[in-house]
């Protein structure tokens, strides 16, 4: 068993530390928190280990809340950690304290390019990562971007353009503090959005441009999708090619997907916890085909789609599984959606 220890109990941690106890392979030794908050208390109750930053300690004693050790202390007890510590975190912790041990680190997107060794898309590039030491799973919307371009690519399919327009939800729900509250923000206000030069760390050679906006809901980001190929394809040809790809779903109008709220509601529905969606979601009515061109609408959950390739990325650093076998255990073990399952059936 791999032992793994996750650097960050947010968002992103507490969603990897849960998928890291679905798999038979791994196990969580324990977690970093900086505050003895109910996040805490709620990692005690699932008997996970809590550590902190050395200088912490004393806060942990003082509410009482049971602290094991220090970081350091984890570090020496894991093989991997994943850190999911906000943006710019994840490289101070790297020089601090990943380079003095002999472990390796998954860092997330929030963390430039040069945190790593190779930025990490599993469908994508899961090989270039194998035996790495640090590795970066990119951003929520760089993960659908890339997963979905690259099955085409290694359907056949020869890419000579991809445009996105991505509308990015304007904070996560428990993102109290932030907004657009009643706007459309640039997002950035210049062309290309990082997006773009962050799905070429994946794809290198690809034509990409993406731009990007914020607007008021915390659900899912839509992204608008424009790709011209080498070659004319057809609306049958891609819709086949999405349908057997693991972690792309696709949903149809007629069955009530016309909004992410309801693809958020069917979440709900079937017991997803969290209401997480690690799969892109690409909406069926959308898929348009003029000769070379295609367009359609995909849906992309930002709290959960990077869970899958954290777990795939430790695979790859460990080189335990090869590509398809840690993308189909990985799958298996979280629930994602198998072929023709999608309404509980
Ligand atoms: P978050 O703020 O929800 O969680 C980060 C946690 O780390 C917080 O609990 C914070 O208190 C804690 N923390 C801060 N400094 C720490 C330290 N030194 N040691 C240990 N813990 C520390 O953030 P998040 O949304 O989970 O994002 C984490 C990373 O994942 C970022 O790089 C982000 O860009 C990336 N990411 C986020 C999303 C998303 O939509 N939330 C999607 C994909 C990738």
């Amino acid at each position: 068993m791999v032992r793994i220890g996750v650097v960050g109990y947010g968002t992103i941690g507490k969603r990897v530390v849960d998928a890291i106890s679905k798999q038979d392979d791994m196990n969580i030794v324990g977690i970093v928190k900086t505050k003895p908050d109910y996040e805490a208390l709620i990692a005690l109750s699932k008997g996970i280990d809590v550590y902190t930053l050395p200088e912490r300690i004393k806060l942990f004693e003082e509410k009482e809340v049971e602290v094991k050790g220090t970081i350091d202390d984890l570090i020496q007890k894991c093989d991997v950690i994943v850190d999911a510590t906000p943006g710019g975190i994840g490289v101070r912790n790297k020089n601090q304290y990943y380079l003095k041990h002999d472990i390796k680190a998954i860092f997330q997107g929030g963390e430039k390019v040069n945190v790593a060794d190779v930025s990490f898309v599993a469908q994508a590039n899961y090989e270039e990562a194998v035996n790495k030491r640090f590795i970066r799973v990119v951003s929520c919307n760089t993960t659908g971007i890339s997963r979905i371009l690259a099955t085409f690519i290694e359907n056949g399919l020869e890419i000579e353009k991809a445009r996105v327009f991505i509308v990015r939800r304007g904070a996560d729900p428990k993102e109290y503090g932030k907004g657009p509250i009643n706007d459309i923000v640039l997002n950035p206000a210049t062309i290309p959005s990082h997006h773009a030069l962050d799905v070429k760390t994946i794809i290198p050679n690809i034509d990409i441009v993406t731009m990007a906006v914020a607007v008021p809901e915390t659900l899912m980001h839509l992204h608008m999708m424009y790709i011209t190929f080498s070659e004319s394809i057809s609306k049958n040809e891609i819709l086949d090619i999405l349908y057997r790809t693991p972690r792309i779903i696709v949903v149809e109008s007629e069955m009530g997907f016309n909004s992410i709220s309801q693809v958020i509601e069917w979440a709900r529905d079937i017991g997803r916890i969290r209401y997480d969606i690690p799969e892109n979601i690409v909406f069926k009515e959308s898929i348009t085909v003029d000769g070379k061109e295609l367009y359609f609408f995909m849906a992309i959950h930002q709290e959960s789609i990077v869970i899958p390739e954290n777990i795939d990325a430790i695979r790859a650093s460990l080189n335990m599984l090869s590509k398809w076998e840690s993308i189909r255990k990985t799958d298996y073990s979280l629930g994602l959606i198998q072929e023709g399952k999608m309404y509980g059936e």
